[in-house]
């Protein structure tokens, strides 16, 4: 990956086989996940900096509680990936592992709780 920062219009390939607007989370993550897969020639384009947005501000937590399926899994395999990142990319990463603490105040709430507990088992 190459960051290139103050580029004019001119500047930029005429074409891209990919081109992602927006350098946060989403935008650099799928860029990370296409160049893994072999795809060459892609472009992220940036306005600001990168992770100037949302991105920025976000507190860090890595929530591991889903009552989704697939919410769930991302979730499995975003924790997996953070924990081998920084020595993939050669780069220091600050990645802490908590656990967290839910309140079942009402039966309701338990049963939504042992639905969670066996997908995550899944
Ligand atoms: C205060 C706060 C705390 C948060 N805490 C957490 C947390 O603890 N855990 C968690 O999981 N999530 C948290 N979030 C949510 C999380 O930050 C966002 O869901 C996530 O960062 C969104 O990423 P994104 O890549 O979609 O958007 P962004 O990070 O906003 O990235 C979008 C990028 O696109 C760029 N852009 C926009 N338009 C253009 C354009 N036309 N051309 C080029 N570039 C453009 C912007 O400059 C920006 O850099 C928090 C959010 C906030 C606000």
């Amino acid at each position: 990956m190459l960051v290139k920062k103050g580029l004019e219009m001119a500047d930029l390939p005429a074409s891209a086989r990919v081109v992602i607007i927006g350098g946060g989370v989403v935008g650099v993550s799928a860029l990370y996940h296409l160049a893994k897969a072999g795809w060459t020639d892609c472009v992220l384009l940036e306005k600001n900096e990168l992770t100037a947005g949302s991105t920025w501000h976000a507190a860090g937590n890595i929530p591991t509680f889903s009552n989704s399926w697939v919410i769930a899994n991302m979730q499995r395999y975003s924790t997996e990936l953070y924990r081998r990142l920084g020595e993939e990319v050669d780069y220091p990463m600050n990645y802490h592992v908590t656990d967290s603490v839910r309140l079942a105040h009402s039966k309701q709430r338990m049963q939504e709780f042992e639905r969670a507990a066996g997908m995550a088992r899944m």
